[in-house]
């Protein structure tokens, strides 16, 4: 089948890691398509930013626009987040963290805020299609031909390099057999939206809220607030918690009736969308990138969701490929392993202390026993921000060491 047309990069896949990518490339004068399954808006999963976000938004080109459509669409300003475990309340402010860079930004639906994003990297010069699925990919020693279908017909472009950011469908790592069980335990959420009616006027609605399960402190709750009255709302936990032979609105409601202070808070709370849940998210792979492609956002790992880091990571994934792609194909020597998958898994790496930490319940004890403000608080703040790569953080340059001597620190206090 002949070759239809000729691209510098093809790239899968248009969430925000696409977007972003795409927006990047074009602007330093390649010719990129970008090819979606979908038409957008459509839903996705992954509401809560963190500032760390900005700096790629903005490096895209596209804050203006975000900020601008922000009050239309929804979009709340976020400066922190919230913890709450029976009866114990724990706040981080972004804005007095330790790293430089935003401190805040802001909790999005994705349907909006994927659009605009998308639009603007289209405005810019990307070429977007969307209802294209991409099937097949064929390396070959000086490009790749990607096959493509829509409703109509079958259709071959040829690029000379691919990113894969086709997020949880994991195009080329499933293609080329890159894919690898995550460490992280196998655990589910169950979600929707509601017209939230929150009266209390403790809530703090520039913060995600984060609650602990009061019995099962592996089990927690986010509570993502928009600004148009309305909110995320979901519970993750292993699997082993879910009942299997109910519906997922079932055993949404039963954990909602769970936790009092969240029972209370959404008291005259109202869906407004279904009950979805998902299962087996955490992914990794064998290797980040190859002779003609990288992979970026969830199409290489995924963790959790517990401290929003996915956007985050994808995101910075999509500014380091982008900027080291654009100096392959100018002619430079690029390391694809030492700039791209050493320094974003050195991030990563970060989040994953953290996420470990929280499901063993120790880091959840730093975060409660962190009352006032100190240098510690801002570290931990600094990565609860995004900004898992700044070396100058102790907590991200020794992220072990430091923790486990926070942990023993929070557990000598708890105990005097
Ligand atoms: C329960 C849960 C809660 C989360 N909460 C948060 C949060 O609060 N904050 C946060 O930052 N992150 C969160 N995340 C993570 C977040 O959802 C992802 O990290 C983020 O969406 C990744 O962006 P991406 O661009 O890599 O992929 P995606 O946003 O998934 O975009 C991939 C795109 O590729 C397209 N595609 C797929 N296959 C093909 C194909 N064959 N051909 C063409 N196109 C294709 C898809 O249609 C999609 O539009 C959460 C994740 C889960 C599971």
């Amino acid at each position: 089948m002949p070759v239809n047309e000729k691209f510098d990069v093809i790239i899968i896949g248009a969430g925000p890691s696409g977007a972003i990518a795409a927006s990047i490339l074009v602007q330093k004068g390649w010719k990129v398509l970008v090819i979606e399954r979908e038409q957008f808006p459509r839903f996705s999963i992954g509401e809560s930013l963190l500032p760390q976000c900005m700096a790629f938004i903005e490096e895209a080109d596209m804050l203006d626009v975000v900020q601008s459509q922000a009050e239309a669409l929804g979009f709340q300003y976020k400066n922190g987040a919230a913890f709450y475990r029976n009866g114990e309340h724990s706040n981080f402010d972004f804005t007095k963290k330790f790293s430089d860079g935003a401190g805040t930004t802001f909790q999005v639906k994705r349907a909006n805020f994927d659009k605009v994003l998308a639009d603007r990297a289209d405005e810019i010069g990307a070429d977007i299609r969307y209802k294209h699925t991409v099937n097949a990919v064929d390396f070959k020693d000086d490009s790749a031909v990607v096959s493509v279908t829509n409703e109509q017909e079958s259709l071959q472009f040829e690029a000379k390099f691919i990113l894969d950011a086709s997020g949880y469908g994991r195009v080329l790592p499933r293609l080329l057999s890159l894919e690898l069980p995550s460490t992280l335990s196998d655990r589910r959420a169950v979600f929707c939206h509601f017209e939230d009616g929150i009266i209390d006027e403790h809530y703090d609605r520039d913060k995600i809220l984060i609650t602990v399960h009061p019995e099962k402190n592996d089990i927690w709750y986010w509570l993502i607030p928009f600004s148009d009255g309305t909110v995320s709302f979901g519970v993750v936990g292993d699997v082993k918690y879910f009942d299997s032979t109910q519906t997922d609105e079932a055993v949404f409601d039963s954990f909602l009736a769970q936790e009092p202070y969240l029972a209370e808070l959404l008291k005259q709370a109202k869906k407004i969308t279904p009950v979805r849940s998902l299962q087996g998210y955490s992914s990794d792979v064998t290797k980040l990138y190859g002779d003609r492609f990288a992979l970026l956002g969830n199409a290489g790992e995924f963790l959790d969701p517990v401290f929003s880091s996915g956007v985050t990571i994808a995101m910075y994934s999509s500014s380091l490929a982008a900027n080291l792609l654009d100096k392959q194909l100018s002619g430079d020597d690029v390391s694809w392993q030492t700039d791209y998958a050493d320094n974003l898994k050195a991030g990563v790496e970060v989040f994953k202390h953290f996420v470990m930490s929280w499901y063993d319940t120790e880091l959840q004890n730093v975060i409660f026993f962190q009352k006032d403000d100190n240098d510690v608080k801002s570290m931990i703040c600094s990565i609860l921000a995004g900004y898992a790569w700044d070396k100058e953080n102790p907590y991200v340059s020794k992220t072990e060491r430091r923790l486990n001597a926070l942990v023993d620190i929070c557990r000598q206090g708890n105990d005097g």
